[in-house]
């Protein structure tokens, strides 16, 4: 037990501790939440609701058992069609979350003596699933394809390779050129996952399936994950591919085999959330509308680098007590902004990460992009 409470003391010290803020009696009403993946507000929408009540009345509130074993029913076998044909693949298959399934998956796809390349600034899920595997393990810099390639040509070219890859980065907000990725990938015959976590429902003109849709690339990508957690409102995460890849994973991805599955209100809230995302465009425009507004609102308080690519704001601040205090002040004006510190981002990168949703107003956005003005100095910035 020493060492616990002496880890505890190290955080505590660092200016690391973390705690979970109860949302509920921490914050004053009225606070307004810039810190959700929730970016449509589908978790709060009437027909979500409502299917998942009709799943529980119909089916109960839990699956029984693992997939393998008596779990699998009508509304899971829909759901995975309706995926397949969202994100244009042969087959898919769901998972209980995004972390365990790029643990399992990756786990699975790779073994001692294959080669897989990272970009740095992956998701920790991707990262625990890459060491898990035994694979020899790289990181390429940040959305460096030049990098990348360097990398692989260093590979043996008779070794099997896997490129993984976040579409929108969780932390920063930004994305890379996926079919360029691609086309380096082909050249060196890696083949390429990509975790759809923050784009689904948020990208892609046709059905609103993700950053491969947008960019054209989902024929070209061997395996699209992503999560009915964040912009889908629910719970869970799928996974898409070919019929071998899907086979594959059902005999071999650990996490799925040896999990409950999902329970059958999660299952109907996630296809409900598919099917509304593809069907409804107005949460989708009024997301996107927020996001060029926010913009607007930045660029007044001289805070805007680049223009925003996705709903997620980073604001480097770069000192952790720093990123923490202005948290704290920007809660006493009224607006919740997590502070992201190391090891979530890399060491000197602390910040503020805003999200922006569907459900912003013009007013509040304002407010708090002139609460950051007051709050942030610019010259302080890490770039
Ligand atoms: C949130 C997230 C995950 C994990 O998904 P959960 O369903 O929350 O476990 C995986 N990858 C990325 C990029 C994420 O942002």
């Amino acid at each position: 037990m020493r060492r616990y409470q002496d880890t505890l003391e190290t955080l505590a010290g660092q200016g690391r501790m973390r705690a979970c803020h109860n949302l509920d009696t921490g914050l004053r009403e009225g606070v307004v939440n810039f810190s959700s993946n929730d970016y449509l507000g589908l978790s709060q929408d009437e027909r979500l609701k409502e299917a998942a009540i009709e799943a529980i009345q119909r089916y109960g509130t839990g699956s029984g058992a693992s997939r393998l074993i008596s779990g699998t029913r009508n509304p899971v076998v829909a759901l995975e069609e309706s995926l397949a044909d969202f994100k244009r693949t042969e087959a898919a298959l769901v998972f209980n979350t995004g972390y365990q399934a790029n643990l399992s998956v990756l786990q699975a796809v790779l073994s001692p003596g294959d080669r897989v390349f990272c970009d740095r600034l992956n998701h920790a899920s991707l990262v625990d699933g890459a060491q898990l595997s035994g694979a020899r393990w790289t990181r390429y810099r940040h959305l460096d394809l030049e990098d990348l390639e360097k990398r692989l040509k260093k590979a043996p070219a008779d070794t099997l390779k896997w490129i993984i890859t976040d579409s929108v980065f969780s932390m920063d907000g930004d994305f890379g050129d996926l079919s360029a990725l691609c086309d380096v990938a082909e050249r060196y015959g890696a083949a390429v996952m990509v975790d759809e976590a923050h784009a689904t429902g948020i990208y892609g003109e046709h059905r609103s399936s993700g950053l491969c849709e947008a960019q054209d690339v989902s024929g070209r990508v061997a395996l699209q994950m992503g999560t009915f957690s964040k912009a889908l409102g629910g719970f869970g995460a799928y996974v898409a591919g070919s019929e071998t890849l899907i086979r594959y994973l059902v005999n071999r991805a650990r996490g799925f085999i040896y999990s409950t599955a999902l329970p059958p209100a999660v299952i109907g809230a996630a296809h409900a959330a598919i099917e509304l995302v593809r069907n409804d465009l107005a949460p989708k425009a009024r997301l996107w509308k927020n996001v060029r507004c926010f913009e607007t609102c930045l660029q007044r308080a001289g805070l805007l680098q680049s223009p925003l690519q996705s709903p997620i704001v980073p604001v480097l601040i770069g000192d952790e007590a720093e990123t923490m205090r202005i948290s704290a002040q920007l809660s006493e004006a009224g607006y919740f902004v997590q502070g992201i510190r190391p090891p979530t981002v890399p060491s000197g990168t602390a910040r503020l990460r805003i999200t922006l949703t569907a459900a912003h107003t013009p007013a509040q956005m304002d407010g708090l992009a002139a609460t950051l003005e007051r709050l942030v100095d610019p010259s302080k910035q890490v770039r």
